[in-house]
């Protein structure tokens, strides 16, 4: 089935504002709250949100075989069951429905009153229930720097790097949307020079910059996902702060990895952008190093072009950039995680979550974290305000931006955006 939504030469007659991540061409899907406290599954066109649910008891998406309620739920999880055809069925007719030569709704004012909405007078939820996230480390960038900072510049990356798409399981329960913010972590270090560990606030809280891509139910146990077949099961990506405090993290990580570092928050942009959205985008992968197992080994475009960049804002202050990369540079592809991820037989379902790893590009201004940004400290960055960096602090917010950008034809990720709160406090009882 073609993918006409996708059509590049498609006008819509909702106002798009100019270079906006959301054209006519990217209809991403998401959850959220409307003015009269609903909870309903949309998408957005350019700064309009589009209620789906009303939509559907309309009539608008009669002929695609949906369940009543699919819409009218307060997760994606059962629409992304439904598999990559539906979704591509929906796709195309949300864009049909917005075209500009079609007339159906644009010249319906008491429909557009229930289906229409301003982004302020939404409140975007999380997309899916996360049944499981797990997390990669598939930046080879990331790991080399890691690796050098930690263990050994000369063996930087451990020897099973470059053949297995290195993860670990994380933790679903602090899987947070833009705008939540997060408190500085409390927890167990061991200062450098101490020989006992110590508790206390965590001095070196950390963003990584990745992105995460969502599955539909996949396998089931026993089975593994061929690596040709994964990305029929890949429904969209978000961008993704991994929130990461680096010193509670060098005291626990050996030997199980890491662990409370980890799991206080991680943060996603509220769009799910559909990788059928991402097609015009496709890239080649970068040529493994060694021969690969026959099982991870993955041909054709399989990796996506898609600029990344990073920005601190002080309170009160404006925001700097401090890192600008791109999720081409990913070592290992989407494919490969899926299918190593489940070689074993591990069954993937509808709502899991699969972070790619701090995703760090070649130079040092496209590092995706500030432990490499600064160099575990050593070289602060500095901000348009004139302080430096060489983690995050109080009040900071930290912000990640992703899109896919051709001539005249743009789809993105809108953002994630996080402040970091002091400290947690008890209320005084
Ligand atoms: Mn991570």
């Amino acid at each position: 089935m073609s993918i006409t939504a996708n059509d590049p030469t498609r006008k819509t007659w909702l106002e798009v504002p100019e270079n906006s991540d959301f054209p006519i061409q990217n209809i991403p899907f998401g959850v959220f709250l409307t003015r009269d406290d609903i909870i309903t599954i949309g998408t957005r066109i350019g700064d309009t949100a589009i209620d789906l649910g009303a939509l559907h008891q309309l009539g608008y998406f009669e002929g695609i075989p949906l369940t009543d309620d699919i819409f009218l739920q307060d997760t994606l999880n059962d629409f992304i069951s439904d598999g990559k055809k539906t979704w591509r069925l929906v796709r195309n007719r949300i864009a049909d429905i917005f075209d500009k030569n079609n007339g159906k709704l644009r010249d319906h004012e008491e429909h557009r009153k229930v289906v229409l909405f301003g982004l302020d007078e939404i409140e975007m939820q999380l997309p899916v229930q996360v049944g499981d996230y797990t997390d990669f480390y598939s930046s080879k960038e990331h790991a080399t720097n890691v690796g050098s900072m930690f263990r050994d510049p000369e063996n930087a990356l451990l020897p099973n790097w470059l053949h297995i798409p290195v993860g670990y399981h994380g933790r679903s329960s602090s899987i947070i949307p833009s705008g939540i913010p997060v408190h500085r972590p409390k927890g167990q270090t061991k200062p450098k020079d101490a020989d006992q560990p110590v508790f206390g606030p965590s001095k070196r809280v950390d963003f990584e910059l990745e992105m995460a891509f969502i599955t539909t139910d996949a396998n089931h146990l026993g089975e593994p996902i061929p690596i040709d077949e994964a990305e029929d099961y890949i429904f969209g990506l978000v961008l993704f702060n991994d929130w990461s405090a680096r010193d509670i993290q060098t005291w626990e990580y050996v030997p199980l990895g890491p662990f409370l570092a980890k799991n206080f928050a991680s943060s996603i942009s509220p769009w799910i952008v559909t990788l059928d959205a991402l097609e015009p985008f496709r890239i080649e992968s970068p040529k493994p190093e060694v021969e690969l197992l026959p099982y991870l080994q993955s041909s054709g475009k399989k990796s996506f072009d898609i600029e990344l960049e990073v920005f601190i804002q002080p309170e009160n202050g404006e925001e700097t950039k401090v890192s600008q990369s791109n999720f081409k540079h990913m070592y290992w592809n989407m494919s490969q995680q899926l299918a190593h991820h489940t070689v074993n037989g591990c069954p993937v379902i509808s709502g899991d979550m699969m972070g790619s790893g701090t995703i760090s590009g070649p130079t040092p201004d496209s590092y995706g974290s500030m432990l490499e940004l600064s160099w575990k400290g050593e070289k602060p960055v500095k901000l348009n305000d004139g302080t430096t960096r060489t983690f995050i602090e109080d009040n900071d917010t930290v912000t990640m931006r992703g899109f896919c950008k051709r001539e005249n034809y743009r789809i993105g990720f809108g953002e994630v955006s996080t402040k970091l709160l002091p400290v947690f406090e008890p209320k005084k009882k």
